[in-house]
């Protein structure tokens, strides 16, 4: 099997080489991900600007460090290492959760966005670590992938359709097993924080703290809380069919 990883934590983070690790096992690797942390860059991709590609090595694979976004990234690995193209694209191991709307702000989920784009089966792949300086529990995501990557890989392929895997930033004896769910709402409050610089001018952090939604039974937010690696299925196809179909002929009629 033909594997393209890439992140957005950066080349020397340490969840791409565990994800590298683990997808030396089922296939050959290449890996093609950021020169420097690019999280929360969402679906961002390089246009007006070249894009350099250092070529290196990751846990033994064959690897580019480029200046770019996880979609360059994907790219420009799929042109240098992969140009008959792939059968997987793994993005992460997020340091981080990638849990309900995070999925939209998140560059880790829009590498395996881009692998979709792509017709590429594609896997988004984050530790839940929800207290900054925690320990990472990356050997937890580590053992998981290596005994359940097979389970994923056994999954119905979708056209369009990636998959957001969530692991709990916990020892591995405390997962609770694994649920497929929807994603759920995870809103932030206080979401910006003014301060002053050393002149007095105000300047600004984007953070918050996350409001939990009790009633999300079955969502990636619940689920992840009890435990459980979240495997949450997410559709390129951002039309709301339902509301589509509730809609159309009262809008066309009018
Ligand atoms: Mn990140």
């Amino acid at each position: 099997m033909r594997i393209l990883i890439t992140n957005d934590d950066g080349i020397r983070a340490e969840g791409l080489r565990v994800l590298a690790r683990v997808a030396k096992q089922f296939g050959e690797v290449k890996i093609a991900a950021p020169d420097r942390e690019r999280s929360a860059c969402s679906h961002a991709m390089t246009l007006r600007d070249p894009i350099r590609a250092v070529e290196t090595a990751v846990e033994g694979c064959q690897a580019w460090e480029v200046d770019g976004f996880p979609v360059d990234c994907v790219n420009v690995g799929l042109e240098l290492g992969w140009p008959e193209g792939c059968d997987l694209v793994l993005s992460g191991v997020n340091y981080g959760p990638n849990l309900g709307f995070d999925t939209t702000y998140s560059g880790t989920v829009a590498g395996a966005m881009e692998g979709a784009i792509n017709g590429i089966f594609s896997i988004a792949v984050s530790m839940a670590i929800f207290v900054s300086g925690a320990p990472p529990h990356f050997a937890t995501g580590e053992q998981w992938l290596c005994e359940n990557m097979e389970r994923l890989l056994r999954l119905p392929r979708k056209r369009l359709t990636f998959l957001n895997v969530n692991i709990p930033a916990i020892a591995f004896d405390g997962i609770a097993g694994a649920k497929m769910v929807g994603m759920g709402e995870r809103v932030y409050e206080e979401r910006l924080v003014q301060r002053e610089d050393p002149w007095g001018r105000p300047y600004y952090w984007q953070g918050g703290v996350v409001v939990m939604n009790e009633e999300q039974a079955e969502k990636d937010v619940a689920a992840i809380n009890d435990g459980y690696v979240t495997v949450t299925p997410v559709t390129l196809d951002w039309t709301d069919h339902a509301y589509l179909e509730e809609a159309q002929r009262e809008f066309e009629e009018q």
